[in-house]
């Protein structure tokens, strides 16, 4: 499923009211929203990241993004690949450096390289790991969707 702007209704109903206007595109200063399938805008990390400014939903005039008090704005983590370099034993710490709130520590590895561990729980979404990763090794996800 694609990622929606922050604070997106669920998908069925965020579907239902966006009118495709593309006034989030615009006000995104990190220029991270798209226009995905079908006109509908979807996030994509390529060009940055998610600072949860709350402007795209501030522009959203058919209340297709919708900010509340303690609503989270999306679900979706990151998840670190096989790819990654320092898994494969290259000293690489570019995603731990851009991860404002320390999600992505790095644990010493006996006689190797330091091997990231990504803490799900401390995870905002952000993407700012992304894009930065030399191995494109990192790739966002949907809990729910994990299991499946
Ligand atoms: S919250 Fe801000 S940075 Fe995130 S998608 Fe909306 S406009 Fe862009
Ligand atoms: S930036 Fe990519 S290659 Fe480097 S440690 Fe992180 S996941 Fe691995
Ligand atoms: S998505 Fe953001 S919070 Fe999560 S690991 Fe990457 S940089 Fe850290």
């Amino acid at each position: 499923m694609p990622v929606r702007p922050p604070w997106a209704l669920a998908e069925d109903d965020f579907v239902a009211r966006c009118t495709r206007c593309g006034d989030c595109l615009g006000a995104c200063p990190t220029g991270i929203i798209e226009k995905g399938r079908g006109g509908f805008p979807l996030v994509s990390f390529a060009a940055g990241e998610c600072t949860f400014c709350g402007k795209c939903v501030e522009v959203c005039k058919p209340a297709a993004l919708v900010r509340a008090e303690g609503k989270a704005p999306w679900s979706i983590r990151a998840r670190i690949g096989e790819a990654c370099l320092a898994l494969q034993g290259v000293v690489c710490r570019s995603c731990g450096d851009r991860c404002e709130p320390r999600a992505i520590r790095f644990r010493l590895a006996p006689r190797g390289v330091a091997r990231p561990e990504l803490d799900s729980g401390a995870c905002t979404g952000c993407g700012a790991c992304v894009a930065v990763c030399p191995a494109d090794a990192i790739a966002m996800f949907e809990p729910a969707e994990a299991a499946v």
